[in-house]
């Protein structure tokens, strides 16, 4: 799930300054599930915006999925004609996708932090930072990318100290989770082999996946 957490509201003010007929838009999933674009919020946000003209208020699907933007978007057709500006309670991918499918500025009400884990409501845990070359079969399914400051693919550092972090000393370093959980399993000897360095070249921004549907 995508994290986003909200942004203040008088930088959203600030960023609607002068702007006056408004759509609110919200995800009815991640941002959903975080309490940050939910309808609930969505309402919060109306009620926020009450001196300006709100001239619609809806909560998408998957805002980050133009087809269902698009599909959603038609049903206030009117409203987005008229519509000066929107500001998005999503994802920093679903903002871009409604500016796509609209061609209306949008204001990003979100920030987005990360890919999460989620344990319940309220505790989303960052443990895969989508780095391209999933090393996770090698390392007991504990990612060093993520789970190591330094995101070292051939740990420890020589900064550990006994079994915690050099960076964070309140915590066990993540290499030394991996071998003992690798030694538990008997698979002790995975924790030798060597994990080549990240090729830049092709896990580079901005990132496609592009095939051909059968
Ligand atoms: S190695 Fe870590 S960052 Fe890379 S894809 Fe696997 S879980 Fe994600
Ligand atoms: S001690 Fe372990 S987790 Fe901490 S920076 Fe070094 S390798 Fe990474």
């Amino acid at each position: 799930m995508i994290v986003t957490e909200k942004k203040d509201l008088q930088t959203i003010r600030t960023l609607l300054k002068n702007r006056n007929n408004i759509i609110i838009v919200g995800c009815s999933e991640c941002a959903a599930a975080c309490q940050t674009g939910g309808s609930a919020q969505v309402k919060e946000m109306a009620e926020h915006l009450a001196d300006k003209n709100i001239l619609a208020t809806i909560s998408i699907e998957s805002p980050c999925d133009k087809r269902t933007a698009m599909r959603d978007i038609r049903r206030i057709q009117e409203e987005m004609e008229n519509a000066e500006v929107l500001v998005a309670l999503t994802c920093g991918s679903g903002v871009q996708a409604l500016s796509e499918v609209t061609g209306k500025p949008v204001i990003a009400a979100l920030d987005t932090n990360f890919l999460g884990m989620v344990e319940r409501l309220g505790k989303f845990y960052e443990r895969c930072s989508h780095c391209g070359d999933c090393m996770l079969n090698e390392t007991a399914e504990l990612c060093p990318v993520t789970l190591c400051p330094k995101g070292i693919r051939n740990g420890p550092c020589e900064g550990i100290t006994g079994t915690q972090c050099e960076v964070f000393p309140d915590r066990e370093c993540v290499w030394n989770r991996i071998h003992e959980r690798l030694k538990e399993r008997g698979q002790a000897d995975l924790f030798l082999r060597f994990h080549e360095a990240q090729d830049w070249g092709t896990s580079h921004l901005p990132r496609e996946v592009i095939w051909e549907r059968k």
